[in-house]
């Protein structure tokens, strides 16, 4: 994107305007220069900083947000926003500068209405929150968190407030609204019902089949050092670039970093199976390789960057399962596993590789999930998180109306709060309102691809030859590039012709499982 008077649209845009567009701009990018390097603390918390450190950092983040709370509600900028936004040429139309002014009044007025003392609060407690709920996971000790948890319920409620719940809305729709402009939690049940319906019949007759997958390649030990390399290859090869970003370990997987240029992300292994390190580094990859193909020209600015979460995570659900649990795509990791890991993975068959990614199994942990029981585990956390925030849930029922929604979702008896309540980081570090970005991700990613696959001849086919380019070229040109240009639900329709709809999801979820159970 340019700032000069001919990238404009408009040819009866005034200088005053230009010069505050310009002013505008460097604000933003100023901003995003001072957020960006607490995502790089952020990354560093989780990957290298030792335990003792937690105490500062947690001040230097604390500190960062209420500065950058700062940058982003100078009078300056809404002076600036206010001289664009009365120039009709200007804001009219889709060009990248009137998508800029727009964003940054969304911003703008957010950011306003939140105290700085809650900002810098929020950012300190989440720090150490975070820092408290790993301990207490570990422990298996839930009366170790529940003070932390009933703080961040308590700063979250009061965030809603500020922020003002929508009419006839309720107070979980102000936090969402970060993580997915223009979602509420009535659109997100509406789509979710009839998910849910639908999801409980298929692994109901999944489970009750006699014909299985085999399972055994996910019982083969593999070093973790030969894993490591393995995967390196295998999300250079769908096209993550290591010349601008890179992938280390973590407890929780994770993509963060602080612009296009500079992409951290991390996977975790386990010797039992590499499908584990497999599924989260090319989910990671599909997030990191969104943030690579953001607009390099728009740093710092609207355009240049991720629409929203759930749009995020289509990215990382399609290449982890659209591409990397696809029968095509196992002709080519199969031979190639066979190659790295020699006589380890010798002896399976193209049948096996593609079953033991695909084993249906209802479970605890939601980062394990499969891909048909994976959306009941977002489900149950909507149902809680809207409830703590609505204040109709007490912090210390949470194990307790955790572990029911479990039976009655899953059929699965919750052993302990471990791989209870306790699994999931999102809400130590004050995220809520985040949860079914999961799943709305999920249906965008098949969406998406069914339009990948009538745009692109051979797409499937070419997975077999390792060809990953033309997916990720697609992908760049009709998603990444366009950062916050067209709302989440603007850009589905743009990309697809349709509105967000589960039915492309289950027919391929339902196409895929249903043969491999032989139903
Ligand atoms: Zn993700």
């Amino acid at each position: 994107m340019g700032m000069t008077p001919g990238t404009l649209q408009s040819t009866t845009t005034s200088t005053s305007t230009i010069t505050a567009y310009s002013a505008l701009i460097q604000r933003a990018r100023e901003a995003q220069l001072l957020g960006s390097t607490g995502h790089i603390l952020s990354w560093d918390q989780e990957t290298m900083m030792p335990p003792g450190g937690i105490d500062h950092r947690s001040q230097q983040m604390g500190l960062l947000a209420r500065l950058h709370h700062q940058m982003l509600t100078d009078p300056a900028i809404a002076e600036a926003i206010a001289e664009c936004e009365s120039d009709r040429g200007f804001c009219e139309g889709d060009s990248i500068e009137s998508a800029n002014v727009r964003e940054l009044r969304k911003d703008f007025d957010r950011a306003t209405k939140l105290p700085p003392r809650l900002v810098s609060e929020l950012a300190e407690v989440s720090g150490k929150g975070q820092h408290e709920w790993a301990g207490a996971r570990s422990a298996n000790d839930f009366a170790r968190f529940r003070p932390w948890l009933e703080r961040l319920v308590h700063l979250n409620r009061e965030k809603a407030a500020c922020l003002g719940v929508p009419q006839g809305g309720e107070p979980w729709d102000a936090l969402a609204e970060t993580f997915e402009p223009g979602c509420t939690a009535a659109t997100v049940v509406k789509v979710f019902t009839p998910l849910r319906e639908r999801l409980r019949v298929l692994i109901g007759e999944l489970m009750s089949s006699s014909h299985k997958p085999s399972n055994r390649f996910n019982e083969t030990k593999l070093p973790v050092d030969a894993q490591a390399q393995f995967v390196r290859m295998v999300v250079e090869s769908i096209g993550f670039d290591f010349e601008r970003g890179r992938l280390d370990t973590s407890t929780h997987p994770f993509c963060g970093g602080s612009h296009c240029d500079d992409v951290r992300m991390t996977t975790r292994y386990t010797e039992s199976c590499l499908n584990d390190a497999l599924g989260s580094s090319m989910h990671e990859a599909g997030h990191g390789m969104y943030e690579q193909g953001l607009l390099r020209s728009a740093i710092g600015t609207p355009v240049g960057e991720a629409v929203s979460l759930g749009i995020h995570e289509s990215q990382s659900r399609l290449w982890e399962n659209q591409v990397g649990r696809s029968n095509t795509f196992w002709k080519w990791c199969g031979p190639q596993l066979q190659r790295h890991f020699g006589a380890c993975a010798a002896g399976f068959t193209h049948d096996e590789f593609y079953g033991a990614a695909n084993v249906v199994e209802p479970g605890f942990i939601r980062v394990d999930a499969d891909e048909a029981t994976y959306n009941m585990h977002v489900m149950v956390r909507f149902e809680l998180e809207r409830l703590l925030m609505s204040g109709a849930l007490d912090p210390k029922d949470l194990p307790g109306e955790w572990n029911r929604r479990y039976k009655e979702y899953l059929g699965v008896n919750v052993p302990d709060d471990r791989r209870g309540c306790l699994q999931d980081v999102h809400w130590s570090m004050g995220a809520f309102g985040y949860f079914p970005t999961y799943t709305l991700g999920t249906l965008y990613s098949a969406q998406f691809f069914d339009s990948a696959t009538r745009a692109i001849g051979g797409l499937e086919a070419g997975f077999a030859l390792g060809e990953f380019a033309p997916l990720r070229a697609w992908l760049n040109s009709q998603i990444h590039a366009h950062g916050r240009r067209y709302s989440p639900s603007a850009l589905c329709l743009r990309v697809t012709g349709s509105e967000l709809s589960s039915e492309p999801y289950l027919k391929y979820l339902e196409g895929k499982l249903r043969p491999l159970y032989s139903l």
